[in-house]
């Protein structure tokens, strides 16, 4: 019986099976299958993956030399290019494209033989917190299948979670990558804006957008974040020459680390916030300061600000990205042409794209327009300067901002799908790593007394995911009170 802990225990098991990448590839398939319920998948690459498998097995075999990932079953959100496969981004109006090209991270990952097992449900764009926004039906969690599984990369989440893959890509505008790994009881990492190309994948809001990676242990994120990163000649956005990233012996010499940390007041006593998390989160900093960490809490006056801030400036963004999608060059085109150009792109848009996107394109529309953008949107971006400022002084005295992740753990599926105030308010903690560029990561310690994982979410400044990721393996290997018991053998 198969068993994934780790890529490099996985890599060990390879040295001694021959066929270990077939055994691994059918493990993944036959759970997938098992656990169709949980909808994490809208297609599975099988007969492909189990193809590459078998390369993989006969290359080393033959004594050739092995990829960083060799072998290593990885799952894609739908929102990531894959050449020859489908793309829907969790929409109607994508249904039946295909992409024509590799984003940048799909080729990186199969040059480094990993093998792709398919693409995962998510909210629609990219767009929502729960995956109640896919065209193509809710994703479960797999803690408590009444439950959402966080969003907007709910599917990938899931898959990680369950044992459906061993590792997982998302993406990450406003928190969908850490806050699924939240929900589901998994690490999800946000990179520091540039840190990744974006090249291929499907633009909510571009200034915004990050991959993100989930896994189970800190060293394969790291691995995969090695990986896909680098600067990429189709993004410029992407940085030229980061900092680098922690070689894996440098996880473990974090251990020794003391580390500075801030948490913001107001954040702890937000009133969103569930008071178990609050009082858990209060026992946690004191067995830090006990371990010799600092941690002190921070004047931090902008709190309430940033989920507006981050609503005016995605949806902007958005409603210019998607503007493409008109039914002229490729997607979903409505049958009944009409009369003239303009009732066409309208049918095809009020046809093919659900009730959170075109709210956002109309919120993103309305503080674009010439009477409001001085109001919203430039007040929005002097907003995000204040906060970038404000961050980069508060790192000169602190290596790591600790804030909960979200204010609740996993909720009922439906709980607040007709209330999108209230579903966007607890974005409250993971947009402002957004805003800023900074990167993030979920890290999985905690079980609320309702039985559901939280974690705590760790920040550092941009490009140090050195020390974020040195933290987080300090972390899981010492403060880890929760078992997940959906990763199963
Ligand atoms: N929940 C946030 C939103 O709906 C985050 C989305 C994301 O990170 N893609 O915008």
């Amino acid at each position: 019986m198969f068993s994934f802990h780790s890529i490099e225990e996985y890599h060990r098991f390879l040295d001694a099976n021959p066929d270990g990448c077939q055994v691994a590839v059918r493990h993944y398939l036959s759970r997938i299958e098992e656990n169709k319920s949980l909808n994490a998948f809208l297609e599975v690459f099988a007969a492909e993956a189990l193809e590459r498998a078998k390369w993989l097995d006969e290359k080393r075999r033959s004594g050739g030399a092995r990829g960083k990932l060799h072998g290593v079953v990885v799952a894609l959100k739908d929102v990531l290019s894959y050449k020859h496969h489908r793309l829907s981004a969790g929409s109607r109006i994508l249904e039946n494209f295909t992409a024509i090209y590799d984003a940048t991270v799909v080729e990186k990952l199969l040059a480094e033989e990993a093998i792709l097992i398919g693409r995962n449900n998510c909210d629609e764009f990219a767009m929502g917190s729960t995956n109640e926004n896919s065209a193509y039906g809710n994703v479960l969690n797999a803690l408590d299948p009444s439950r959402v599984p966080g969003g907007s990369s709910g599917g990938s989440a899931v898959a990680v979670q369950a044992g459906l893959c061993m590792v997982s890509l998302g993406s990450d505008t406003g928190g969908s990558v850490r806050q699924p790994a939240d929900f589901c009881g998994i690490l999800g990492l946000k990179p520091s804006y540039g840190r990744i190309s974006r090249y291929g994948l499907v633009a909510y809001a571009s200034s915004f957008d990050q991959i993100g990676i989930f896994g189970t242990n800190t060293p394969d994120i790291a691995l995969v974040l090695e990986v896909i990163a680098g600067a990429d000649d189709y993004d410029s956005t992407a940085a030229a020459h980061p900092p680098p990233l922690p070689r894996p012996e440098e996880l473990e010499a974090g251990k020794g680390h003391k580390f500075r940390i801030a948490f913001f007041k107001d954040a702890l006593t937000h009133p969103s916030l569930d008071p178990v998390i609050a009082a858990q989160f209060e026992t946690y900093f004191e067995r830090l300061r006990a371990d010799g960490h600092t941690v002190e809490g921070v004047d931090f006056e902008y709190l309430d600000y940033i989920v507006p801030t981050y609503y005016v400036l995605t949806t902007a963004e958005a409603s210019s990205n998607l503007s493409r999608f008109d039914g002229v060059k490729y997607g979903y085109r409505t049958p009944d042409t009409g009369e003239d150009l303009t009732s066409f792109y309208k049918k095809t848009r009020s046809e093919g794209f659900g009730a959170e996107v075109k709210r956002r394109i109309l919120l993103g529309t309305f503080v674009l327009s010439a009477g409001y953008y001085e109001a919203y949107f430039t007040k929005a971006q002097q907003v995000r300067k204040i906060l970038v400022d404000r961050t980069s002084l508060l790192f000169n005295d602190f290596d790591i901002i600790i804030l909960p992740t979200a204010p609740t753990t996993a909720f009922p599926i439906g709980e607040k799908k007709n209330d999108p105030i209230a579903m966007y308010l607890a974005d409250i903690y993971t947009v402002y790593a957004n805003l800023t560029g900074i990167p993030g990561i979920s890290i999985p310690l905690f079980r609320h007394s309702n039985g559901m994982p939280f974690g705590v979410q760790a920040m550092t400044n941009r490009f140090k995911e050195l020390s974020l990721l040195q933290f987080s393996h300090l972390m899981m290997q010492q403060y880890k009170s929760y078992e997940n018991p959906t990763l199963c053998d």
